[in-house]
């Protein structure tokens, strides 16, 4: 009884790729004639059927609009809508599901931060901390909040090897700091950041913390009581979900203190011109329709991560990452940018002399699609002292066949162009 228990159990934790492989259709294509080797995941990733499915489904079988409906369809979107939101729940742990925000995808659930929460905590004189290898997402929208509440935004230093540089930001922690705005995986350089190491010394001098988790929520499980974050931010689309549907997770006693930051329908309780009341959490920042079927079909990607073995996933990935590196180091004229020591998803990279458009260009015309440029993270490419990189960026489905093909490619480029 006891091996066969534990046989199944092996057998579970066995990670079919190719099995995987076949639940996208979009990856069973042939681009400029060659298999498509889909190496931009950290941009987007594919779409299982699940998913695909699950949207259908809603458009073509219960399509209405939600919370204020009595008929009958109106109903099955409202349920369908609110059991997304526990899925979702569920997904990081969340203490309760009017925690899970629905926005547009983790740029807009970061501008809700800096936008209600900033607004109303900044002063003149506060701090935000953002680690220079963040995205453009993640420092923006805090340049505008301390902008008009006369706070400041201050980089945390990087160190060469694509790490936060923890010893820096141990020096700039005092009361001054309010809030750290930083990311669970950079999507330029693939660093995982010791983001529960960096809340709780924030939490020592009551700063808040917001994690961007756009690059994490694919890679690993996350746990925001574990983390014991403020906010935790994430894309869909990113998660094998499609786009237009993000989460913001929020602490609930700030939750409750933040206005609402966007005035319609849904988010109120009672409107008259003598003065307008707001609904309790989640509803106060959900004004408008929301992205009904962006919600529904987020959920099933929820549920399709989840029928997965995630640690067998996690080391099917690692591999992949490791058998890239190591082909990487190997390779003549090659420099990888971002070589911490926990890294997960992203080989960031230039040839030597070869502009990284050019190298795009090239994979591309062999089936390979990877993408060139600054990521949207200008200023640690500036602190490379580099406009940009190539960034291969991985999702479960890859393989090192696929990897194979994209050396393949670039020895081509380094043949043609170098
Ligand atoms: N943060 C990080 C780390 C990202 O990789 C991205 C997407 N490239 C974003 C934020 C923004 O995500 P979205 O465009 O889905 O809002």
């Amino acid at each position: 009884m006891e091996t066969s228990a534990k046989n199944i159990r092996q057998q579970e934790r066995v990670f079919d790729v190719e099995a995987v492989r076949r639940d996208f259709p979009i990856l069973q294509q042939q681009v400029n004639g060659h298999p498509l080797v889909y190496l931009d995941n950290a941009a987007t990733s594919q779409k299982p059927n699940a998913v695909i499915d699950a949207i259908s489904d809603y458009y073509r079988g219960y399509n209405a609009n939600v919370h204020r409906g009595i008929h009958a369809l109106a109903e099955k979107a409202t349920t369908a809508i609110e059991n997304a939101r526990q899925s979702l729940a569920n997904f990081i742990n969340s203490p309760a599901p009017e925690q899970v925000l629905w926005t547009r995808g983790t740029t807009e659930a970061i501008n809700l931060v800096a936008y209600s929460w900033g607004r109303s905590n900044l002063k003149p004189g506060d701090r935000v901390l953002v680690p220079i290898l963040e995205h453009h997402s993640s420092i923006v929208p805090w340049q505008m909040a301390t902008e008009s509440t006369g706070a400041e935004v201050v980089p945390v230093p990087v160190t060469p090897s694509g790490e936060i540089d923890m010893v820096a930001l141990d020096a700039l922690l005092d009361e001054r700091v309010k809030m750290v705005a930083v990311s669970h995986i950079s999507n330029a350089l693939g660093t995982v950041n010791p983001v529960a190491d960096i809340v709780v010394r924030a939490h020592r001098v009551g700063a808040k913390v917001l994690i961007d988790g756009a690059q994490a929520v694919a890679h690993t499980p996350v746990d925001v009581q574990a983390l014991n974050c403020d906010f935790y931010a994430f894309s869909g689309h990113k998660m094998f979900g499609p786009t237009g549907i993000g989460v913001l997770w929020g602490r609930r006693e700030l939750l409750e203190a933040m206005p609402p930051w966007q005035g319609g329908g849904e988010m109120i309780e009672q409107v008259s011109f003598a003065g307008t009341s707001y609904q309790g959490l989640p509803y106060r920042f959900e004004a408008g329709t929301p992205d009904i079927a962006g919600a529904i079909g987020l959920a099933a990607a929820v549920d399709y991560l989840q029928h997965l073995d995630r640690v067998a996933v996690a080391a099917h990935e690692a591999d992949v990452l490791e058998y890239t590196l190591a082909q990487g180091a190997a390779f003549d004229g090659l420099t990888r940018f971002g070589e911490a020591d926990h890294v997960a998803g992203v080989f960031s990279f230039l040839l030597d002399g070869i502009p990284p458009s050019d190298v795009g260009m090239l994979l591309d015309q062999q089936g390979i699609a990877v993408r060139t440029g600054h990521h949207c993270a200008q200023p640690i490419m500036a602190q490379y002292g580099i406009p940009g990189t190539v960034r291969a960026s991985f999702a479960l489905y890859n393989t090192r066949a696929e990897v194979d093909r994209l050396f393949e490619g670039l020895a081509k480029a380094r043949r043609m162009l170098g």
